[in-house]
């Protein structure tokens, strides 16, 4: 840890709280944004809310932040029933997508600016700006306006603005969405390093998949106002709880199965036992990740390498077998021959695995 953390950490330091939503209900004219959802998010986490779009990430985070009041449910703060209290009495630090810092006050002022408006004396004031600026690594930046500083730096500066008060919960509404891939990944390393240095809760909204499994601790899909899952990012890769979340994370193969009167499914040559519901009829689909199909080729094989694409370790190669378009992920030293229009026979790993009735798509 720098020293610049650690004397920015004491100005910023929090007990992280645990937050309950309960049965939340939102709607907006006909359209029903939240629709029971139920949600824990444990003291200290990072919990990502990831979703398609219109799902209600959104409109989650600002019944948490007290700007959007619930129809119906809940939402708790270390157990206590927070509904009804005004977002300004509330403990939490938001940072939104567009940066959203006052241009005509320096970089110091905005990030002292909830602590003026608080009444905290002016020494106090510059001396936990110029901590907090130093926590988000831009130590001599304080007499700067906002216009003169780049997106990355001003979301750092929206970042320490939101921690100033030293809320118990910090709430991420796509803050990184608006910058470029380089800023961006490394603005992801930096929020998670402040989190966990300051064992704050807070809850990010993306619907960058990437974003989301890189960085949390939990992410919580939400489809249609309600949470479909939440978990580690490794066991709703590994082990997703409903087709939705198996095809809403990570890319996902659809291929052709039967079922057989053994209780296996049949695929690509292959028997695999079956994960989760089965469908009552023989013809499905089975979801396969493109890392768990294999291919080798074949002149007799009934699938073809349609095109390649390298990303340095692994090569993903997209097939065509029987109709269907398929995408293999292979380490790229065993691509070997696999060019576009090589004929290949493709089969499956042997893992339990999620089957969906053909018309689902
Ligand atoms: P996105 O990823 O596109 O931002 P989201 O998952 O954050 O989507 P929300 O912004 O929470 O979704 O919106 C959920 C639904 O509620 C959407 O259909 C949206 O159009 C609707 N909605 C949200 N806020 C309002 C509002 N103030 N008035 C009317 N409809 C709204």
């Amino acid at each position: 840890m720098s020293s610049a953390t650690a004397v920015g950490t004491e100005a910023a330091t929090v007990a992280g709280a645990g937050v309950e939503f309960r049965g939340l209900r939102r709607v907006f004219g006909s359209t029903v944004a939240l629709d029971g959802l139920d949600l824990t998010v444990e003291p200290g986490e990072l919990l990502a809310l990831l979703g398609p779009s219109g799902c209600g990430k959104t409109t989650a985070l600002r019944v948490l932040a007290g700007f959007e009041r619930p129809d119906a449910g809940e939402v708790l703060v270390d157990g206590t029933d927070i509904t009804h209290v005004p977002a300004n009495r509330r403990d939490a630090g938001m940072v939104f997508q567009s940066y959203s810092l006052f241009p005509n006050l320096t970089v110091r002022d905005n990030v002292a600016f909830g602590l003026r408006v608080r009444k905290v004396p002016a020494a106090e004031r510059r001396a936990q700006a110029a901590e907090l600026l130093d926590l988000v690594g831009l130590p001599e930046h304080g007499e700067r306006y906002p216009h003169q500083m780049s997106g990355g730096q001003q979301q750092r500066v929206a970042l320490a603005r939101a921690l100033a008060l030293r809320p118990r919960v910090l709430l991420l509404d796509e803050p990184l969405s608006a910058l470029d891939a380089k800023v961006r990944l490394s603005l992801r390393e930096e929020i998670r390093r402040l989190q966990l240095t300051l064992g704050i809760t807070t809850v990010f909204v993306t619907h960058d998949q990437e974003e989301a499994l890189s960085m949390a601790d939990r992410v919580a899909v939400l489809n249609a106002g309600r949470l479909e899952q939440c978990a580690s990012p490794a066991e709703l890769y590994r082990r997703p709880g409903t087709p939705f979340v198996a095809e809403f994370v990570g890319t996902m193969n659809r291929l052709r199965g039967r079922l057989t009167d053994s209780g296996l499914v049949e695929v690509a040559g292959v028997r695999l036992p079956i994960e989760g519901e089965v469908p009552g009829t023989r013809e499905v689909e089975v979801l396969v990740r493109p890392e768990n199909v294999t291919v080798t080729d074949d002149p007799e094989g009934d699938a073809r390498v349609v095109s390649t694409f390298f990303f340095g370790s692994v090569t993903r190669v997209h097939l065509e077998h029987r109709g269907t378009s398929v995408k293999a992920d292979l380490p790229s030293r065993d691509v070997g021959a696999l060019a576009p229009g090589v004929r290949a026979t493709i089969g499956v790993a042997q893992h339990p695995t999620l089957v969906v009735t053909g018309t689902s798509r």
